[in-house]
């Protein structure tokens, strides 16, 4: 070849790679992935003093990059576990079969909902039959970890098991416990130092009544959160195309913490606050990972009011102290920055994702598309389509399965208050 034609080939060929490159950032496809960031009870009342004193950075970022707005809730209040689940499937709790943290059998004996007695595909499910490389963290009701086309990692991992006692079904595939294994945290394996932002107890904490319990809470809630995070980063590093990971830090510091919000002296009034601003931090590095190819979900199961009374003025606790208004926020491929979504409900999630990813939503479903959250252009190029329903009837449901870890599933359900 002559320098001059050699020179004129490479022209040509740097010219071609720059026509691939602008055809795909023009691309208005699809995304090729989807993350999902599941938060417990997060609420935008409870958060706004942060937003506004520029605490919450990322959560910021999501409302002026992304779309945002209220997601609601099942009225009457429910129970969380039943709320994840129709998140994952747009469907009733008649419908998924999920009924709540524990199903009491008779003869009084209470046994958690574990992931099979769910009768209806998850949003996994769905994706992993499209081809879909999925990854699934922590989401509530995943024990025992079902088969699914790349990696789950269930709510279970979370409970040390007694000594000798091996938990089966903890990630699909099983050999993925091992790989995880020292991810894990326990309570026992948080210092004062690794929560010293979260808790900052003085040495006058006695005369508040602030008990060791409370710093133990602290431990258990973060390990199970860090725990959950750090599985997550370490399952996208292998490659997928969705990610779904759950934290329930914010719920149970509201349901632990709630009384001390109010009193401004207290060592404990701002515990609640800090946790936001930490599991802001945790947001932000998966908001770090949406290149143009991507979607971010964020999404709550309900708000957090704090107590309600009765008539006569007695206390209500547990899901009565949710709210009614959770958040839900898209941010990256397709969507359209600083919008407001209006009118979302939870159901409305996965018919979202599906739509987002070109792929049909069930018209058993029981949600809708979320177009408030996406550019014109898009909504143009990218009609929402249907199928009658993905329920191939071979999903049988079980009872719900006991496990070593249901005492410690139980007692930290009763720490929370929503079991007696
Ligand atoms: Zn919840």
């Amino acid at each position: 070849m002559r320098m001059i034609d050699k020179h004129r080939f490479l022209l040509i060929a740097m010219l071609a790679a720059g026509i691939v490159t602008l055809a795909c950032t023009a691309e208005v496809g699809p995304p090729a992935k989807v993350i999902v960031v599941g938060i417990d009870a997060v609420d935008i009342e409870v958060m706004k003093h942060l937003l506004d004193d520029g605490s919450l950075p990322n959560f910021s970022r999501l409302m002026s990059q992304g779309a945002t707005g209220r997601l609601e809730t099942f009225m009457p209040l429910t129970k969380s576990p039943i709320l994840w689940t129709s998140i994952a499937t747009s469907k009733m709790p008649n419908e998924h079969g999920i009924g709540g943290f524990v199903k009491s059998e008779d003869g009084g004996k209470m046994v958690p909902y574990t992931g099979n007695t769910r009768r209806v595909k998850a949003i996994w499910d769905i994706l992993g039959e499209e081809g879909m490389k999925v990854a699934v963290v922590g989401w509530m009701v995943t024990w025992p970890a079902e088969e699914v086309n790349g990696y789950l990692v269930s709510d279970y991992i979370q409970y040390e098991t007694e000594k000798g006692i091996k938990l089966d079904q903890q990630t699909y595939p099983e050999d993925l416990f091992e790989e995880i294994d020292s991810l894990r945290l326990t309570q026992k394996d948080v210092s004062d130092e690794d929560i010293a932002d979260l808790f900052p107890v003085d040495r006058t904490a006695g005369d508040f009544g602030i008990a060791s319990w409370h710093k133990d809470y602290v431990k258990m809630i973060y390990a199970t959160d860090e725990t959950f995070r750090r599985v997550a980063h370490h399952l996208n590093d292998k490659g997928v195309d969705f990610l779904a990971v759950y934290f329930n830090g914010i719920d149970s510091m509201c349901h632990g913490f709630w009384d001390f919000r109010t009193k401004q002296k207290h060592p404990l009034h701002s515990v609640i606050d800090n946790y936001y601003i930490w599991m802001d931090g945790v947001l932000g590095e998966f908001m770090d990972l949406v290149d143009d190819r991507t979607l971010l979900v964020v999404c709550s199961d309900h708000g957090f009011h704090g107590p309600r009374r009765t008539e006569d003025g007695s206390l209500y606790l547990g899901v009565y102290m949710h709210g009614q208004y959770g958040i839900v926020g898209l941010m990256g491929k397709g969507v359209r920055k600083g919008s407001s979504i209006i009118d979302a409900e939870i159901l409305d999630v996965t018919p979202t994702i599906l739509y987002a990813l070109g792929i049909p939503v069930g018209r058993d479903m029981r949600g809708r598309v979320l177009t408030d959250g996406f550019e014109p252009e898009y909504l143009k190029s990218h009609t929402v389509s249907f199928i009658p329903t993905y329920e191939t009837g071979d999903r049988v449901a079980g009872e719900p399965m006991e496990s070593p870890v249901d005492d410690k599933i139980k007692e930290k359900l009763r720490a929370v208050g929503y079991i007696q």
